[in-house]
């Protein structure tokens, strides 16, 4: 037996007919058994909290909130995901749970032969894993929502960071298209509160906090608190979480008629550790915005980024597919592009393309049935993403990252 490092550690073995396989990487452990298409892959935080799983072929993300996303892909088939609700989602851990037990029993009788064996480590997180029955993972959600206000969307790149909620809500909330933060008045949180807030984050976290990095500050745009202010709150936020991978923080900003920051404060913000800012720009194109409700116009937008930039940050700017249907889908096109083109962005700098998901409870499905607007195929979107990116004139050397922000894939 020898210690722990702080990187991932993997120790593999026959288990009679099958191969299988544990992984130890800081917070957390990974046992998988079988190989290829057959592999079930069992992952817990160092906790014993159940992260995510590969069982006959699906893949399960547990959330905090208790519930879980699965996908899967049938033969010949689009990729499929279903939300499961927590009552389903605790028969998937129990499932999961059985088998590991199995494994653990067989472990506990000598009957797991290893290459190598593995530190004391991987044997308590494995008892962790197996102690976490639905009692606990019924608490654990009850927990997370007594720590957080109901966490709606991250950028995909952040679904690792830790989030501190210094604000809650959304400063705006009149977008069509977006029902994350309607029952949520927005305010910003005294330095006390993020105090108490970040050490309860840390608390309910606790031995899994490892396998995070990086600290994405919600809700919406925390960023629009006046300065003073919000450098208060990133210094408590730092003062809380003072290791080297908590460093960098994350935030959208999103709608761009609040409080104007200058160049010079995201400088001082970049000082504070601010890393990357995600713009909710959805379109270049000022009459969509409108009809989305959207406050602010492009030229807000384009000053926003390049005040950003001009401070040092990188930026996540997210489009909005679909967005108007037909109806706006060429000015859309060409006035995105257009915008996008000004701004300064580089190799650090993301465009998103999301998808524009539109559900019955949404303002948007009203005024879009009002407006007569037809909606575009889950194709005709995809045909808009690559119209706007075969627009975009960046040298090769100042292209930024394209990418996808699918909000049906996000888990936290
Ligand atoms: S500004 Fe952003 S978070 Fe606020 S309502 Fe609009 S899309 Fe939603």
């Amino acid at each position: 037996m020898h210690g722990l490092a702080s990187e991932s550690q993997s120790y593999q073995g026959r288990w009679g007919e099958r191969i299988f396989r544990i992984r130890l990487f800081p917070g957390g452990i990974t046992v998988s058994l079988g190989l290829h298409d057959r592999v079930q892959v069992y992952t817990y935080e160092a906790s014993g909290r159940p992260w995510t799983f590969i069982l006959d072929g699906r893949i399960y993300r547990r959330a905090l909130n208790g519930t879980m996303l699965v996908k899967w892909r049938p033969k010949g088939q689009a990729r499929q995901r279903q939300r499961l609700t927590q009552a389903k989602a605790l028969r998937v851990e129990a499932r999961a749970r059985e088998r590991l037990a199995a494994f653990a029993q067989a472990w506990h009788a000598g009957q797991l032969a290893f290459d190598h064996p593995p530190p004391r480590a991987a044997w308590e997180r494995l008892q962790r894993a197996l102690a976490w029955d639905e009692a606990r993972s019924r608490e654990d959600a009850a927990q997370y929502f007594r720590v957080y206000k109901p966490i709606g969307i991250l950028p995909p790149d952040q679904y690792l960071a830790v989030v501190i909620q210094i604000t809650e809500g959304c400063s705006f909330n009149t977008c069509t298209f977006c029902t994350f933060y309607r029952d949520r008045p927005f305010r910003i949180k005294t330095p006390e509160e993020v105090r108490a807030h970040s050490e309860a984050v840390r608390a309910y976290l606790g031995l899994g906090l490892p396998l995070r990095h990086g600290i994405f500050l919600g809700d919406a745009n925390a960023l629009v608190a006046p300065m003073p202010r919000l450098l208060r709150l990133l210094d408590t936020v730092r003062a809380a979480f003072p290791e080297e991978k908590f460093r960098s923080l994350y935030a959208f900003l999103d709608g761009f008629s609040g409080e104007r920051k200058r160049p010079s404060d995201y400088a001082a913000l970049a000082e504070r550790g601010l890393h990357r800012v995600y713009i909710g720009l959805e379109s270049g194109h000022a009459p969509l915005l409108r009809f989305l409700h959207k406050p602010g116009t492009p030229q807000d937008a384009l000053a926003a980024v390049r005040a950003m930039k001009e401070g040092g940050l990188a930026v996540g700017v997210i489009v909005l597919l679909g967005a108007g249907g037909r109806a706006y889908a060429e000015g859309h096109v060409r006035d995105t592009i257009q915008l996008l083109n000004q701004m300064p962005l580089g190799r650090e700098d993301i465009v998103y393309f999301s998808e524009l998901v539109v559900t019955p409870n949404m303002p948007y499905a009203r005024e879009a049935i009002r407006a007569g607007i037809e909606p575009l195929t889950p194709e005709e979107q995809h045909a808009q993403q690559k119209a706007i990116v075969e627009g975009l004139r960046f040298p090769k050397e100042h292209r930024p990252r394209i990418s996808r922000y699918d909000i049906r894939e996000f888990v936290y």
